[in-house]
């Protein structure tokens, strides 16, 4: 790897920054960003910190025309005692590395890029919130950048990673969400790009949330591409279901996204001795064990919402309420411990936590 030493330079011009208290979801950057060049001869080169700003492409860059692009979503939080706290980067940038993989984009160095975020995150320190609910998102990601309009893997790539201030996800406490299952539109198809984080399958996911939200249903419930009777996720997240006190989850299949929340709970469960189960769920068990009075809870995992309770279930013509539409006790027991662990109010047995170390001083770099 040449020159892998992320170098940095700092902007003259700092940004006002947001009154934490009214932030919304990404819409306020920092005032740095990383970015790494890669072409065929000198690999993923080039690592630094640089003041965040719009960047220079080819209209012809590859990304724009073929889609070859992947990211991903975590968060930073500052603890009462001023430590910060990210919450298993190290999956994150193992599961870029998979999407990479699907998407032909060439593989990096994951350690290197931990600790071009984790110098990110020293340089914008002052930029995450410290109000209950808040935190900084991180968005890496990576995108063709070669000036072709052949269909091909591109030549060269550009790897970024851009941090966003965010308020709290729930504002007026956890509500359940109405969700509307969808029959006709799939996300995601076994052998096709579901299971990596890739722009396209968020491309073509609008359609069937548009039409959903239309109806007032906040997401959609996916369901396989080829029988359309197995659930797989809700929205942008993975779903897990309480049915007579066993806790079950879709089975990774290929078009399911590995969520790093999903990956959590499981264990998180099995550390509290709940029966957990990974295997395959149609709508019509669902439904039966709804009618059998065996469907307890519903709740979607991810990133943002950590957890989102699901309170209705709308699936041919038939209602299903969940729980009187209030959150379950195990969705809220599962919220407050995942969240207390990622924001330092509870211990961490798990060791999922990645302390920060912000007292380190950034040296600006001679260019
Ligand atoms: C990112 C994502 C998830 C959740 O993954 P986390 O690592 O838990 O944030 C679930 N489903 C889809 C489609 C996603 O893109």
């Amino acid at each position: 790897m040449t020159n892998s030493v992320v170098q940095v330079e700092k902007t003259l011009n700092p940004k006002m920054k947001p009154a934490f208290d009214q932030l919304s979801f990404g819409t306020v950057f920092t005032d740095h960003m990383f970015t790494m060049e890669y072409t065929e001869e000198q690999g993923w080169h080039d690592p630094k910190i640089v003041p965040y700003e719009p960047i220079l492409l080819d209209p012809a860059a590859m990304v724009f025309h073929y889609g070859q692009t992947v990211f991903e979503g975590l968060k930073a939080y500052v603890t009462e005692d001023e430590e910060v706290l990210l919450f298993r980067p190290e999956e994150n940038m193992k599961r870029l590395n998979r999407s990479n993989d699907r998407l032909c984009i060439p593989a990096f160095d994951e350690e290197l890029a931990l600790s071009g975020l984790r110098k990110l995150i020293q340089v914008d320190k002052d930029w995450i919130p410290n109000i209950e609910g808040t935190s900084l998102y991180i968005r890496p990601f990576i995108f063709a950048t070669q000036p072709y309009l052949g269909v091909a893997p591109s030549k060269t790539y550009r790897f970024m990673i851009i941090l966003s201030p965010v308020g709290a996800y729930y504002k007026e406490g956890i509500n359940p969400v109405k969700i509307a299952v969808e029959s006709e539109f799939v996300r995601a198809v076994t052998g096709g790009t579901g299971s990596a984080k890739t722009a396209g399958n968020y491309a073509g996911a609008m359609k069937a949330q548009e039409v959903a939200e239309a109806k007032g249903y906040s997401q959609v419930l996916w369901l396989d591409g080829k029988e359309h009777r197995y659930i797989e996720e809700v929205g942008a997240m993975n779903v897990f279901f309480k049915l007579n006190g066993e806790v079950v989850t879709p089975e990774l299949n290929g078009s399911i996204l590995e969520g790093i929340t999903r990956k959590s709970v499981i264990e998180l469960l099995q550390h509290w001795d709940i029966p957990i189960t990974e295997r395959k769920i149609s709508m019509e068990e669902l439904y039966e064990a709804y009618q059998s009075g065996k469907l307890e809870e519903a709740f979607g995992t991810g990133t943002a919402a950590v957890i989102s309770p699901i309170g209705e279930l709308y699936w041919n013509d038939k209602k299903i309420t969940i729980n009187n539409g209030e959150i379950g006790e195990l969705a809220q027991r599962v919220y407050d411990t995942m969240t207390g662990i990622q924001t330092g109010r509870t211990e961490d047995p798990f060791g999922w936590r990645m302390t920060v170390d912000i007292d380190t001083a950034v040296a600006p770099s001679h260019n």
